[in-house]
């Protein structure tokens, strides 16, 4: 592929994952735009909170999405989610939307709508696309030039998402963060795949890795499927 070309990463993985994370330093490396598919959920599923769609009127949170003023920034140094054009990125990070995201994620109307949605950005950005999240090497994007399943252990996803949440990986803060790992991932997984690889898609398990080793691994394999190298190495 020359340079010019365009060039979209599928990055699929189950909470905890580490995929946002990783996808965004690759973008940043191979000067591409990103694409957090989740917080298009999380939005969603906001904005129906705010204005009180209930979320299992699958007729009403669709017509919801249809008029929702969505923006989604890509640049992979700074994205953000901007909702009638108030930035919602902490918002939709809160524990009231992990908590129902997927009432809405199984909404086939939803995921329809959305799949359409995530694809025009991805082609509307000639730079070319890290786009991540549980269907995007199977139904968004699979036809990506590069497509990876992002794995880890139970143990080491619920590690780094109580990190996240409470700052540390004490007994007490693991239990604490399982609704929305393990509960919202077997949710999530009746409507996408993201826990065994499709064809032609990459497993790469982070359990012992560092974040710099995993991103690493995705350049090498962006490297050796299309040529390109990375141009600028992420902080
Ligand atoms: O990745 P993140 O945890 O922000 O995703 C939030 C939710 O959005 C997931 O739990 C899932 O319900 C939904 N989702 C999805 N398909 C995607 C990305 C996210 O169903 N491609």
């Amino acid at each position: 592929m020359p340079p010019s070309a365009s060039l979209v990463v599928a990055v699929d993985g189950p909470s905890g994952s580490g995929k946002s994370s990783v996808s965004r330093r690759v973008a940043q490396r191979f000067g591409l735009a990103y694409l957090d598919t989740g917080a298009m959920y999380r939005a969603l599923t906001w904005w129906c909170l705010e204005r009180g769609v209930d979320l299992h009127d699958q007729a009403a949170v669709t017509a919801t999405l249809d008029a929702l003023p969505l923006a989604m920034g890509t640049d992979p140094s700074a994205p953000h989610v901007t909702v009638a054009g108030h930035d919602v990125g902490a918002a939709i990070r809160e524990t009231r939307v992990s908590e129902q995201v997927s009432a809405v994620a199984t909404n086939l109307d939803v995921r329809a709508r959305m799949r359409d949605l995530q694809r025009a950005l991805i082609a509307a950005d000639a730079r070319g696309t890290v786009a991540e999240g549980r269907d995007i090497t199977t139904v968004v994007a699979p036809d990506a030039d590069v497509r990876v399943l992002l794995t880890a252990s139970e143990q080491a996803r619920l590690e780094r998402r109580a990190r996240e949440l409470h700052g540390h990986a004490e007994a007490h803060a693991v239990e604490a963060t399982r609704d929305q790992v393990v509960r919202r991932d077997r949710d999530d997984s009746t409507v996408s795949q993201f826990v065994e690889a499709a064809d032609g898609v990459v497993t790469i398990d982070s359990s012992s890795l560092t974040l710099e080793q995993v991103v690493d691994a995705v350049s090498a394999l962006i490297t050796e499927r299309t040529g390109r190298r990375p141009q600028a190495v992420a902080p």
